[in-house]
């Protein structure tokens, strides 16, 4: 049985009618670039995170650097941020010339540890930008009163935690901005490239408009250095449908990430050789079912003969990224991002995901630890 870590076709198939529909009214309309799609997507995913604004963007990496931008961080200024993520996170604080000052994560959600990171809090800091890994919601209530405790600009990366629940509220929706991507692999995934920033105060998003277009307050007129950072409307249309079964997907996700604890129990590999993920209060909206495994990297090769396709989701932690030697952190410096790095492993999941695609890796798993 070969079990792919994501498969859309069938959701592709069972949509197929309702997405032919969004597309053809766009191609009637023949208006690509933003428009009332992608203004009806910004209502629409607003709405649904809590949040009282969305500006969709080109994608969920343009959502962190318009947000950073939008909040005036940059040069001379650090964000805090965890050593754990995708390496876009840290790309974004880059790019508007600010510093990355990692903190480790905690070792049971693999995020950001909100008291390594108010350690990591120093008088250039200007934000704190935590990720919401996996679908599972950071620490919002201890690192909204840290960032309140020293006036810093809290800014989500939710861009795999879509529909997530933390405390305080729905994912991107507790910060000053939160961001969101709808890259095709995420649990609200587009066909092609899209992202959304989702803020609380009206002037923040209105620059945002104006950022994501050249800067331009009305048309030809540049009030400031933004650039092309637009969601395109088909994207928009696509996804307006696709958000309508959102709640179902994620209900889905959850019943068979429950299932897959209740396998590993079973097969008493659960707390020993495999831990499942730890679940925090809220929502976890498993955009990835990550556990930890002991000899993680000798595991996959049975899996992969069996066609059990995983996913290591990240090998390298961002402060040891040959890009960033220049900011001269070492291996060492935050161990629990190091050993998440060594023993995450992602199994497949998606909503129609079958119960015995899901025996099939857990007997594997099992096979590999008690006969291998
Ligand atoms: C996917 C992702 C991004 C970037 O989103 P894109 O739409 O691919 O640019 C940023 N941060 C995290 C944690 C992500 O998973």
């Amino acid at each position: 049985m070969r079990v792919p870590l994501l498969d859309l076709t069938e959701q592709y198939r069972a949509l197929e009618g309702e997405l032919s529909e969004a597309l053809q009214r766009v191609l009637t309309s023949q208006q690509f670039i933003l428009g009332p799609e992608v203004e009806g997507l910004e209502q629409e995913v607003a709405r649904y995170c809590g949040a009282r604004h969305g500006v969709g963007v080109s994608s969920g990496t343009d959502a962190l650097l318009l947000s950073l931008q939008a909040l005036g961080v940059g040069p001379g200024h650090e964000v805090v941020t965890p050593a754990f993520s995708f390496f876009a996170t840290a790309e974004a604080i880059l790019r508007v010339g600010a510093r990355p000052v990692f903190a480790d994560i905690e070792p049971g959600t693999f995020n950001l540890d909100p008291e390594k990171a108010a350690r990591a809090v120093g008088p250039k800091t200007r934000a704190l930008l935590p990720v919401h890994l996996f679908g599972q919601c950071a620490a919002l209530g201890p690192l909204s009163e840290l960032a309140r405790a020293h006036g810093l600009f809290l800014i989500e990366d939710a861009a795999q935690a879509t529909g997530a629940e933390g405390e305080g509220g729905r994912a991107g929706s507790v910060g000053d901005a939160g961001c969101l991507s709808f890259y095709p692999t995420k649990n609200l995934g587009g066909w092609g490239e899209g992202g959304m920033v989702l803020v609380r105060e009206a002037p923040l998003a209105e620059r945002l408009r104006r950022l994501r277009d050249h800067g331009a307050g009305e048309p030809y007129t540049h009030q400031e250095v933004g650039g092309n950072f637009r969601l395109d409307a088909l994207q928009a249309a696509i996804l307006r449908v696709k958000l309508r079964h959102l709640d179902d997907w994620i209900a889905s996700r959850i019943e068979r990430a429950r299932r897959y604890g209740e396998l590993l129990e079973e097969e008493g590999l659960a707390g020993r050789e495999v831990r499942p993920p730890a679940l925090s209060a809220g929502r976890h909206v498993f955009h990835l079912y990550v556990i930890r495994a002991q000899r993680r990297d000798a595991l996959r090769e049975p899996l992969a003969a069996r066609g059990i396709q995983t996913g290591v989701y990240y090998p390298l932690p961002l402060h040891l990224q040959p890009c960033l030697a220049s900011l001269s952190y070492f291996p060492g410096d935050f161990p629990e991002s190091e050993r998440a790095s060594r023993e995450v492993l992602a199994l497949p999941l998606y909503a129609e995901l079958p119960e015995e695609a899901q025996r099939c890796v857990v007997r594997a798993i099992r096979d590999f630890y008690h006969r291998g």
